[in-house]
């Protein structure tokens, strides 16, 4: 299943499940929005599958209504820095011994198509192609080999960077958290439909160019390991994210460095997921 959040015109924003040319109205079954879905669990997967299969139910064309972000209200964002090898070298920095775990703020989240707002007061904006984890059942001091029961689904996340602002201090959340800096999407494929997460290929283009192309195998820390690390801190919860990690590739680490300009446009596919687009813009000049 891909699950999305939609809107029909100016109408309210919607949880749905794409289905072939058509989505399903989730509001119509009592979910407000994509996290309280997530959160249902197996209930709402039944009873969404149990529509799917039903003519009765509420479908819209897809082709009427414009998908946003697939989920805008996660309890958390965990981001994963440095966890492959080649980015870590190109980055300068030591390969980890723990994951090194900071926080996108959900208030940078925009959608496929939206436009990423490159800041006035930042030279040095940058791309990251990742894949993300969303989980669906909660849990605390979850043990890795139990980790699929944790997994809701996988999605596509851009982990936009101000190198200048995240570099200036150990701290990397608010350079990674200006508005429009968490592109995520188009949707949340459900884990059922991912045999293996650890064998996707992952790819970012700019204007066609290819400046990263990876393969999820290749994570340090991988996503059975990152559920039982995190988890042993801080209980996981329906709809946290886990971005994984970028590859190498990213305008920090090529020579000569390579910062984003405004208009172009960023396309990241992930097999099995499907492919997020995004398009730059230079914020404009500060209010007078
Ligand atoms: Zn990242």
């Amino acid at each position: 299943m891909k699950l999305v959040s939609f809107q029909n015109a100016a109408g309210p924003v919607t949880p749905g499940i794409v289905a072939g040319d058509s989505v399903l109205d989730l509001a119509a079954l009592g979910y407000p929005d994509t996290r309280a879905f997530i959160a249902a669990g197996r209930s709402g997967l039944d009873i969404a599958t149990s529509a799917l299969a039903s003519s009765s139910e509420r479908f819209l064309a897809l082709d009427r209504v414009r998908l946003l972000a697939p989920l805008t209200n996660p309890p958390r964002i965990f981001a994963i820095g440095l966890n492959y090898q080649e980015h870590a070298v190109e980055s300068k920095m030591k390969v980890q011994v723990v994951p090194t775990v900071f926080f996108k703020l959900a208030s940078s989240i925009v959608g496929d198509g939206d436009a990423i707002v490159l800041p006035s007061i930042s030279t040095q904006s940058d791309y990251e192609a990742e894949l993300a984890v969303v989980i669906g059942a909660g849990g605390f001091e979850i043990s890795g080999s139990d980790w699929q029961r944790h997994v809701f689904g996988y999605t596509i996340l851009n982990d936009v960077s101000a190198r200048d602002i995240q570099l200036a201090t150990s701290q990397w959340t608010l350079g990674k958290s200006f508005p429009t800096f968490c592109p995520l999407g188009p949707w949340i494929v459900t884990a059922d439909e991912i045999a293996d997460p650890q064998a996707l290929d992952i790819k970012l283009t700019i204007g066609g160019e290819t400046l990263q192309d990876a393969n999820t195998r290749d994570l340090i820390f991988k996503i059975p390991a990152l559920i039982e690390y995190i988890s042993s801190i801080t209980p996981l919860e329906p709809g946290d994210i886990i971005s994984t990690g970028t590859p190498k590739g990213v305008g920090l680490g090529r020579t000569p460095q390579r910062w984003l300009q405004p208009d172009e446009e960023i396309v990241i596919e992930i097999a099995s997921i499907g492919t997020l687009r995004n398009h730059t813009i230079a914020q404009k000049a500060a209010r007078a």
